[in-house]
C-alpha cells in the first residue's frame, strides 16, 4: 500500500537544516550537478557529496560528508577550514545563523544557494525607512545583488520581485 504523501512541513527538512549548518560552520554549499546529489559542499578537504538513489534517501557519502552529517545529527559544531586560500570565513552573526536555521541557505528572493562568493546579507522585509522593526520576524537573508534590487521597495513590491526572480530562475 502506498503511503500518503504528507504535505511539506513548515519546518525545513533535515537536509535543508544540514546545508544551513554547513554554511554556518564555514563550509561552502555548492549547487548539485545531478538529481542524485542531495548535498554537495566544499569543506576542509575539497568537495564532499551525499548521494541518494531511487530506493534510498542516502546511498553514498564521499569525503567529509559522513563525518559532517554525524556531527550535525549530534547537534555539535564542526570547523570547516577552506583547503585553499588563506582567508578564514567571515564570522557569522548570531541573527544570520538563526535565519539560516529558519529559512535554509538560499536567497529569500531568487533562491540562489549562498556560498563564499555569494554570502547571505540581512534584508529587512519592511525596510527601516518604512519603520520596519529590527526583529527577526521582519528579516530574511538575501544575496547581495537581490538585497540591492530590493533596496527601499515596499513590501508588496518586494513580493512581486521575489515572484519574478523565482519564476526566472525556474525557467532557466
Ligand atoms: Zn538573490
Amino acid at each position: 500500500m502506498a503511503a500518503a504523501r504528507t504535505p511539506r512541513a513548515k519546518r525545513p527538512d533535515e537536509m535543508t537544516r544540514f546545508r544551513a549548518w554547513l554554511t554556518a560552520n564555514g563550509a561552502e554549499v555548492l549547487a548539485p550537478t545531478n538529481p542524485y546529489e542531495v548535498v554537495r559542499f566544499r569543506g576542509s578537504q575539497g568537495v564532499s557529496i551525499i548521494y541518494r538513489s531511487d530506493t534510498k534517501p542516502i546511498s553514498r557519502m564521499t569525503g567529509q560528508a559522513a563525518e559532517a552529517l554525524a556531527t550535525f545529527r549530534r547537534g555539535e559544531a564542526m570547523r570547516f577550514v577552506p583547503a585553499t586560500g588563506k582567508t578564514a570565513p567571515a564570522k557569522i552573526e548570531p541573527i544570520v545563523r538563526a535565519l539560516l536555521e529558519r529559512d535554509g541557505p538560499t536567497c529569500f528572493y531568487c533562491d540562489a544557494p549562498f556560498s563564499e562568493t555569494l554570502p547571505p546579507t540581512r534584508e529587512h522585509l519592511l525596510s527601516r525607512t518604512h519603520s520596519g522593526p529590527d526583529h527577526i520576524a521582519n528579516q530574511a537573508l538575501a544575496c547581495q545583488p537581490c538585497n540591492l534590487k530590493a533596496g527601499h521597495l515596499s513590501l508588496v513590491e518586494k513580493i512581486r520581485l521575489r515572484d519574478r526572480l523565482r519564476a526566472e530562475r525556474s525557467a532557466s
